[in-house]
């Protein structure tokens, strides 16, 4: 995959990269590593100056780096600002807590006594280098959700980004060092995904993050697990969205709209399958697919548009396969399903139901604004459906029973239940899953911790 800029509401290739070469990897792993003695011995206080400035930067710049990153991966342009908002939101947020959060632990003064030790205590220290390996789909997003926990806890970060989003990849090192970062906190390698492999067998790079699909998150894990690495991986999604009786179905058809096509259904945590109790479920699919057909489809850099291109031809060619493939085996559509004519790698908001195990679209994850269905005649089989899948990232629920509510909790096997509401990250909550999701955490104290030296310090 060639390193470049291609617009996906016209297919035009807007720039080109030439790929970073062994020199110029060998440099940067060596800054990193330079740069990391001196900056995990930085105060917290330090940091944090260095970080706020940041996020204001980002903040300044969201109108500039909003177009970037919907030239780049076809956003609609209000949800390009509204996500570097967001980063900014999470960059303060662990400037803030990470000294609170990375602060020593005295563990119970009985168990230091029954230790033998006269003092004892647990300390947060800093790994090293830590590789990212990203994605497009939220390319401002995902990498601050690693870098400024793994900036604040003492790491340095090697950004390995999606091939094509070079321009947000270089503007994201660039923001780091305007805010006054030392050079090689914080780099981007302008590589494709066949040098991962040795930059991570590197003794220099400590730990590696991967947020993106399954095949590239087996192949960062089986390197990293031959070089005893510790990697945290983010993969895909299939999230249910169950409806219950007791639910207030306009709001949750309004809402299920909004989680199934924000960012062009390009979301890991889109819910993507709607499994809904018999009593409510041609209700609810009425309203659902009503609010799926007016959505706005257009120019992504156009203010009003609410679903924009999908990034890539070959993103839009999996989705039009999974789709077909459904149609084949025998599912009905509601609204969307043709692929449009025309310049742009466009997609209609599409519902599918009639949806059986055979199909791929059950087991495979839709990565695009299409909407699989499913009837349940009880809580039971809700449950049954929603784990009938490989992936375990989040899960939404809709219903005003106290009684569902702690069934689901209990019964869904996912990283993540949000009641009565779409599933949206936030830096004070644990983000990650279970099954081929991945494992590990982002955010909150969970995340920043990942890429830490949990160390014991006993006193005699
Ligand atoms: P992808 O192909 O896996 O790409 C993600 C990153 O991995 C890119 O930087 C890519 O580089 C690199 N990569 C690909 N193959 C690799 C390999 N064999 N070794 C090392 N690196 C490799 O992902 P995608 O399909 O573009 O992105 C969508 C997927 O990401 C979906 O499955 C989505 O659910 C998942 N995702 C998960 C989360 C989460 O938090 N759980 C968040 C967002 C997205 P190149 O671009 O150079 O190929």
């Amino acid at each position: 995959m060639p390193i470049a800029t291609v617009n996906p509401a016209t297919g035009e290739t807007l720039r080109t990269y030439e790929a970073m070469g062994d020199e110029e990897i060998e440099r940067r792993l060596q800054l990193a590593e330079a740069t990391f003695r001196t900056y995990r011995t930085t105060s917290f206080e330090e940091r944090a100056r260095l970080m706020h400035r940041a996020a204001g930067l980002l903040e300044e710049d969201r109108e500039e780096i909003g177009k970037v990153i919907t030239t780049e991966m076809g956003k609609p342009v209000k949800q390009a600002r509204a996500e570097a908002a967001k980063c900014a939101k999470a960059m303060r947020w662990y400037a803030d807590h990470a000294a609170g959060l990375l602060a020593d632990e005295e563990p119970a003064e009985a168990d230091v006594k029954d230790s033998g030790a006269s003092r004892a205590l647990v300390r947060y220290r800093p790994l090293g280098p830590v590789l990212a390996v990203m994605p497009w789909n939220f390319p401002l997003w995902q990498v601050i959700r690693f870098a400024a926990p793994a900036l604040m806890a003492g790491n340095v970060g090697l950004l390995k980004h999606a091939s094509n989003v070079p321009q947000t990849a270089l503007y994201l090192e660039d923001l780091f060092h305007r805010a006054g970062f030392p050079e090689g906190c914080f780099q981007t390698l302008l590589i494709g995904s066949a040098a991962v492999d040795d930059v991570l067998r590197d003794e220099r790079v400590r730990a590696a993050t991967l947020t993106g699909s399954e095949p590239a998150g087996r192949a960062v894990a089986s390197t990293a697990g031959e070089m005893v690495k510790k990697t945290v991986l983010e993969l895909g999604g299939s999230d249910p969205f169950v409806v219950m009786p007791s639910a207030d179905l306009d709001r949750a058809a309004q809402v299920a709209v909004n989680a199934r096509t924000q960012n062009t259904g390009q979301s890991c945590i889109a819910a993507k399958r709607f499994i809904v109790h018999a009593d409510v479920y041609d209700a609810f699919v009425q309203r659902f697919t009503e609010g799926m057909r007016a959505l706005k489809v257009g120019d992504p850099l156009d203010e009003e548009t609410e679903v924009g291109p999908l990034s890539s031809e070959r993103g839009r060619d999996d989705l039009v396969e999974l789709v077909d493939d459904a149609v084949r085996g025998g599912a009905t559509v509601l609204c969307g399903g043709e692929r449009p004519e025309g310049p742009g790698w466009y997609y209609p908001p599409t519902v599918l139901t009639g949806i059986t195990r055979e199909m791929r679209i059950h087991r495979e994850e839709a990565f695009g604004p299409v909407a699989t269905v499913y009837r349940a005649d009880d809580l039971d089989e809700a449950v049954l459906i929603a784990n009938d899948t490989d992936f375990g990232l989040s899960s939404n629920v809709w219903t005003r029973d106290d009684a569902d509510v702690d069934r689901f909790v209990q019964d869904l096997e996912a990283g993540s239940v949000y009641v009565n509401g779409m599933t949206a990250s936030h830096p004070a909550f644990p983000f990650g899953g279970v099954k081929r999701s991945g494992y590990g955490r982002e955010l909150s104290g969970h995340g920043i911790r990942e890429f830490c030296n949990i160390t014991t310090v006993w006193h005699g």
